[in-house]
């Protein structure tokens, strides 16, 4: 084995351990965008519309406010962040938070908490495979008991980095991807980057 995939398989059974829901480098796009919510607010009266635009206003200075357009279902804001990382921005995370407020209110009930909390990582990654770390850690298994030439869900296992994962997609037809990563690959991808 070498160094590099011994590294992997080291990374892949750290994630496990700590129940992570997405690799280290979504991971801290993910943390960066919601700390930044602080920052971030929404009319309070505003009813979400996941098909439709909803205006928040960013406190990007004291007392200097910039609004942007969210649009959960195309996954755009105008801060233009979600649409480059393909990770939801401060902007759409608070977006999607009302809108569950909302669903909640309409619906009776709450979503558990850790449900919540993996519905709500999961939603900042659009649901990407090779954000996510359950498919990495697959990946990382096939690869301690196949020895197979894999693709991981990072750009290289070259340049693999543990803490940094860079937002490539996984190629469309990689026919040595891992099954479980295949799989979610045909579903997922809709091209159109790169
Ligand atoms: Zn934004």
């Amino acid at each position: 084995m070498s160094k590099v995939e011994g590294e992997i398989i080291r990374a892949a059974q750290e994630l496990e351990d700590e129940d992570a829901i997405l690799t280290p480098w979504a991971d801290k796009q993910y943390q960066d965008a919601s700390d930044g919510m602080v920052n971030v607010e929404i009319d309070e009266q505003i009813i979400i519309d996941p098909a439709e635009a909803a205006m928040i206003t960013d406190e990007v200075e004291p007392n200097e406010f910039i609004h942007y357009d969210v649009n959960l279902n195309k996954r755009t804001c105008g801060c233009a962040h979600w649409q480059h990382y393909r990770i939801a921005c401060k902007h759409a995370i608070l977006v999607w938070e009302k809108y569950q407020e909302q669903l909640a209110e309409r619906n009776g009930a709450r979503m558990e908490a850790d449900a919540y909390v993996e519905a709500r990582a999961r939603f900042a990654v659009g649901d990407k495979p090779y954000f996510l770390a359950q498919v990495f850690i697959e990946a990382a298994n096939d690869l301690k008991t196949n020895r197979i030439n894999i693709k991981l869900p990072c750009e290289s296992t070259y340049v693999f980095d543990v803490n940094k994962y860079p937002p490539k997609p996984l190629p469309k037809s990689s026919a040595r991807a891992g099954a479980a990563a295949r799989e979610s690959v045909r579903e997922r991808t809709s091209g159109g980057h790169e």
